[in-house]
């Protein structure tokens, strides 16, 4: 029989309702053996997820030594939670424990991950299954990265002996031996941890759309959904912002060929979006997966004339961003031209202007250009390396518009056209793109 890994997202667990439903999911399918849970999201609209009252009390406690006023928002949510359940467990000490251990602990990620913790406890508790706590197999090496190694056997041996389990997401053990949180939104990346390490058939994680949309539904009214999509895909889409999943999510059941199925909690019955490993993805009828963008980047346009044959120009020009610790997204290149392509926040305080100084000193370049507030909107799928034409048709939909590229990447997997354009041209080009790959 298949054996899944289930991740519930925090709005699928915000109240004792939701955790209801999500309970029911768990049991209507004996081949999902495991559930990662993230912590208590928001109810609505307005309203405060738990990690970030976490957060605070950690601030609270760091000031004061105490964390009473700010814990007492976080009681009152897994108190009406338990009580919504008729749930008999005694949260009351639980609680007492948890907000004793975040004041001995002084620990922003020790706090933080006290959401996902009881969120685990009340749902093992709802469902019968054992409680298995993410610090007993979840581990960081010393540099604060996932320990594969270390963790992998572990996990398995441990789930194994349980057949059911629920698994709080989101944290592990540090090198240190204390506790330590990925990222915001790191409970995608635990459950795909667990899915990796089982060997599932498929990870599946629970949220509260129905999987991928074509496009960002704000600029475009109600796009086509993505019933499937690649990993390659996926990791382009949500680089550039598609943000369903965690970007890092990916990595670990890519690496073991393990499908993910996005699902909507809310909406069981619609299809959500299945994101295969390339060895299993055939690609489908549309040229276009889907299309994704981001607002606020800077570029900085280099020229020297006989670039292409002074050994080590780009080399400098990057060593230069290294210095100032700073990433640069893309760096389309001509023969006497070089572009780099930055994220605008990492450029404030003086820092554009500290880079420009060093590249007119240390790369001798004829001419320097910066341009700001320059949007990257990238269109996505593998059916373009197949069908001629596609980057034809894309410029010719942005120049119908009235929309200047003002910068085009595409990467060498043929899989991603990225163009630079105006902010102000953003939600216009995406839209145009749109229409002339999935509206015509
Ligand atoms: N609760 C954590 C957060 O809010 C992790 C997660 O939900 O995935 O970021």
């Amino acid at each position: 029989m298949d054996k899944m890994v289930c991740k519930f997202g925090g709005t699928s667990l915000a109240d004792g309702n939701n955790i209801r439903r999500a309970a029911e999911i768990l049991l209507a399918d004996p081949a999902r053996r495991f559930a990662v849970v993230s912590a208590p999201g928001k109810r609505f609209s307005g309203d405060v997820k738990v990690t970030d009252l976490l957060y605070a009390s950690s601030e609270e406690c760091i000031a004061t030594g105490h964390c009473g006023e700010a814990f007492s928002a976080i009681r009152k949510r897994f108190r009406s939670i338990v009580e919504e359940l008729g749930l008999d467990l005694d949260i009351g000490r639980i609680l007492d424990e948890t907000q004793a251990g975040i004041e001995r602990e002084r620990s922003a990620d020790f706090a933080a991950s006290r959401g996902e913790y009881l969120n685990a406890r009340i749902m093992a508790a709802l469902i019968g299954w054992e409680f298995v706590d993410a610090k007993d197999i979840i581990f960081f090496d010393g540099r604060g990265q996932f320990d594969e190694a270390r963790s992998y056997p572990r996990i398995a041996s441990r789930l194994e002996e349980a057949g059911h389990a629920v698994i709080p997401g989101f944290y592990g053990t540090g090198a240190d031996g204390k506790i330590r949180t990925f990222s915001r939104g790191g409970s995608d990346i635990s459950g795909s941890i667990v899915a990796r390490a089982v060997n599932a058939d498929v990870y599946e994680n629970w949220t509260d759309v129905s999987g991928f949309l074509a496009c960002d539904p704000h600029i475009v009214g109600n796009p086509q959904k993505i019933e499937l999509i690649s990993f390659k895909e996926l990791r382009e889409l949500s680089y550039m912002g598609a943000n369903v999943l965690h970007a890092e999510a990916i990595f670990p059941v890519r690496k073991g060929d393990i499908p993910i199925k996005i699902k909507n909690t809310f909406r069981p019955e619609d299809a959500g979006t299945l994101i295969l490993p390339s060895k299993k993805y055939t690609p489908h009828g549309n040229t276009v997966t889907g299309i994704a963008g981001k607002k606020d980047f800077t570029v900085i346009f280099l020229e020297k004339s006989l670039m292409n044959s002074e050994i080590g120009f780009a080399c400098r020009a990057l060593s230069i961003l290294e210095r100032e610790r700073i990433n640069f997204e893309h760096m389309p290149s001509g023969i006497d031209t070089l572009s780099l392509v930055i994220e605008s926040r990492y450029l404030q305080g003086g820092v554009l202007e500290r880079l420009i100084a060093a590249m007119r000193e240390e790369l001798a370049p004829d001419y320097i250009r910066v341009s700001e507030d320059i949007a990257l909107v990238a269109t996505v799928g593998h059916g373009m390396a197949k069908s001629i034409g596609t980057s034809a048709r894309l410029f010719a939909a942005l120049s119908e518009a009235g929309v200047n590229v003002r910068m085009i990447d595409q990467g060498s997997s043929e899989l991603n056209i990225i163009v630079g354009i105006d902010n102000a041209d953003y939600e216009r080009g995406v839209r145009a793109i749109y229409h002339e790959f999935f509206e015509k």
